[in-house]
């Protein structure tokens, strides 16, 4: 397992590679681009040219499962039980993985979103043996174009307010988790409002951040301890640079919106990595409503980079994969 200790590691930030096998359709047309130099390291090639080889906390290759990669995952989700705030981002791409990782389909396809919500109601139901009691409760949001909207109701937009060190999110719909089949439920509410956006605009999905969130309150009524936590599980936008060409109007503002939010996003994880005292989490919207996930205070971090092997993609892969090694 990645980290068998569930209360350590707090504050800490990890980043992790997730690489996807080839398509039906790639395997005939493209060969591999990656090495995988050691067992944590990974190199992208070029053609001559090589990126060096690159060490992450854990790089998940092709051969890893949904089931395999949740396992290495699942205590530090559970960290969430134990009152730490844990954010789980997936980077990279359009075609990456990232919503397959975090969402992926059904059966063994599932991705770690309902693999989260399955693990994380049997490990409270054995907390409670021990005299705690859990109330979960789910709000869905997508960020577009700078502005935020409620993936549970109504794609409604959502207000943020920066109130002292946490942002508070006015209209966000908030939804109790009162059991497991409750998840599936929302997670198709959600889908149907991402899709019926995608009508409005091509590619829509990939230009929006989706952020599954997933508050814990937990009590321990014989010593009166509460805490509260949160879990949330991202679906960035796809990262890949804006085509020099052709980009114009709203494709280019979105494009703008999302490489700023970004590169917001990396300079936050690394200045709270090297312990900067001003980090700028103010300066994307991003930031603020992943702010009490991003390594302060008792939370935990852990970024997802998903790669494809395809060497026609060897550039973006090599820039994700940078972007990444700027986060360690
Ligand atoms: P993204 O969300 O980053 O744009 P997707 O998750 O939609 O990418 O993945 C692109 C395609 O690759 C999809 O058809 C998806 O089913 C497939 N895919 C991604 N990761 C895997 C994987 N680990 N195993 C098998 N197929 C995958
Ligand atoms: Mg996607």
């Amino acid at each position: 397992k990645l980290h068998n200790d569930v209360v350590d590691l707090r504050g800490q930030i990890r980043v992790v590679v997730r690489v996807r096998p080839m398509l039906r359709s790639e395997v005939e047309t493209s060969v591999s681009a990656i090495e995988y130099p050691t067992i944590n390291s990974i190199i992208v090639n070029q053609g001559p040219k090589s990126s060096g080889a690159m060490t992450f906390e854990k790089v998940f290759t092709p051969i890893f499962t949904q089931s395999q990669v949740f396992c290495e995952i699942e205590d530090f989700i559970l960290s969430a039980l134990h009152g730490y705030n844990v954010g789980l981002i997936a980077f990279g791409q359009t075609g990456s993985g990232k919503t397959h990782t975090m969402r992926g389909g059904g059966g063994e396809d599932e991705g770690i979103i309902p693999r989260a919500a399955s693990y994380l109601f049997s490990a409270s139901k054995q907390l409670e043996a021990t005299g705690w009691q859990f109330a979960f409760s789910l709000s869905f949001l997508e960020i577009y174009n700078n502005e935020a909207y409620d993936l549970l109701n109504n794609h409604n937009v959502v207000k943020l307010r920066l109130v002292k060190e946490t942002v508070s999110l006015d209209g966000l719909s908030e939804h109790p988790l009162k059991k497991q089949s409750d998840m599936a439920v929302l997670l198709r509410t959600a889908d149907a409002n991402r899709k019926t956006a995608s009508t409005k605009c091509n590619e829509y999905s990939s230009r929006s951040h989706a952020i599954y969130m997933w508050k814990i309150k937990a009590e321990q009524k014989s010593t009166g301890i509460s805490t509260n936590s949160v879990l949330k599980l991202v679906d960035l936008a796809g990262s890949e640079r804006a085509k020099e060409s052709g980009v114009v109007g709203q494709q280019f503002k979105e494009m703008t919106n999302i490489n700023q939010s970004l590169s917001v996003l990396q300079k936050c994880v690394s200045m709270q990595k090297s312990k900067s005292s001003h980090v700028p989490y103010r300066d994307s919207k991003l930031t603020q409503v992943l702010m009490d996930c991003l390594g302060r205070g008792n939370s935990k971090t852990m970024v997802m980079v998903n790669i494809t092997p395809c060497e026609e993609q060897a550039t973006e892969s090599k820039r994700s994969i940078e972007f990444a090694a700027k986060m360690r």
